[in-house]
């Protein structure tokens, strides 16, 4: 069997695969032409959120390509159902990185309540302000969670660990048991949080989701997180909001477009951020090469 490894992952997967006796070629910055050229003289072909499958290039590997791992969540970046029809076997591993994701969503909820980038960039500066920075507990803030999949409620789980209210909307989702969520609708999660986390897929339906309209209902002293997918915020109206401070602060880990070119949010004070780093805890990615290595090892 041939792999080819177009993003990144964890040393030990590598190690792992090889050790299958596996053919594994690692050309972890080949670009759409390139992949193209090559593509079709692999079995397994094992991407991240970096590299994008899309018709054209499942035209290309049809035939020869039995699988595409998705070493992460989202299948944003394949078109997964077009892959199928060609016969292609598109897997994922969603439980590897649940806790990681969570985990950034509650770091990014920690630095906008007690303002960590903007205080360390004043003391680099060489300041030492003389009236503080107030903030926030994150324990007697109420989150509102958008999405109660598994790193929305992980991240509940979390939050409501250090004493938060947790309020959250899912349309797919009645009743979470044996967690303290109190089920809510989208409205009413957006007028009563204090802090509002994104943890949905980005789909036609969830497509800017959180626009003019919905951040108008946020309390303007309310944060919002996403650390789920760009585009299910309408990054123009959020620039708009902060901007005119109808809500206290952002902070994004993802972006409409990635690297995003349109830089006028980072020129904020009140926006903060990070460049999709969600599933980047070592933790995390030794937990998606173990399960990269069980489901190509499931193919032989
Ligand atoms: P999941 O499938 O377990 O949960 C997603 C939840 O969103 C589901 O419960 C679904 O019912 C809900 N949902 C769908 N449409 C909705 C809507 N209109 N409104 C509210 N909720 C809706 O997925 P997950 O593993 O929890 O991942 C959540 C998100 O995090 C995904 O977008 C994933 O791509 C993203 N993610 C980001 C990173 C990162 O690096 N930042 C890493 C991993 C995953």
């Amino acid at each position: 069997m041939r792999v080819l490894i177009c993003d990144a992952i964890a040393k030990e997967a590598v190690d792992g695969l090889k050790g299958l006796g596996i053919e594994v070629v690692e050309n972890t910055s080949v670009e759409k032409e390139e992949l193209a050229g090559i593509i079709a003289d692999f079995d397994g072909v094992i991407i991240r959120s970096r590299t994008k499958i899309r018709e054209d290039l499942i035209d290309i590997a049809a035939g020869s390509v039995k699988f595409i791992i998705r070493a992460g969540v989202g299948l944003d970046n394949i078109a997964v159902e077009y892959a199928r029809e060609k016969g292609i076997e598109v897997i994922n591993t969603p439980e590897a990185s649940t806790n990681g994701v969570a985990e950034l969503a509650v770091g990014h909820m920690f630095a906008l309540l007690r303002h960590i980038p903007q205080a360390t960039a004043s003391m680099k500066k060489g300041e030492w302000p003389k009236k503080k920075l107030k903030g926030n507990e994150l324990g007697s803030c109420t989150v509102g969670i958008i999405g109660l999949g598994r790193i929305g409620r992980r991240t509940a789980e979390l939050v409501g660990s250090l004493g938060s209210k947790v309020l959250g909307y899912d349309p797919y989702v009645k009743e979470v048991q044996g967690m303290n969520i109190k089920i809510a609708e989208l409205d009413e999660l957006l007028t009563c949080s204090d802090i509002v986390s994104l943890h949905l897929p980005h789909t036609d339906e969830t497509h800017y989701l959180i626009g003019e309209e919905e951040l108008g209902k946020m309390k303007n002293s309310a944060y919002l997180v996403n650390c789920a997918r760009g585009g299910v915020i309408d990054e123009d109206a959020l620039y708009k909001a902060l901007k005119n401070e109808d809500i206290r602060g952002a902070a994004l880990d993802v972006f409409e477009e990635e690297p995003p070119t349109d830089l006028k949010l980072m020129k904020l004070d009140n926006f903060i951020c990070t460049p999709h780093l969600g599933a980047q805890a070592v933790e995390s990615s030794n937990r998606v090469g173990e399960e990269v290595v069980k489901k190509v090892a499931s193919k032989l």
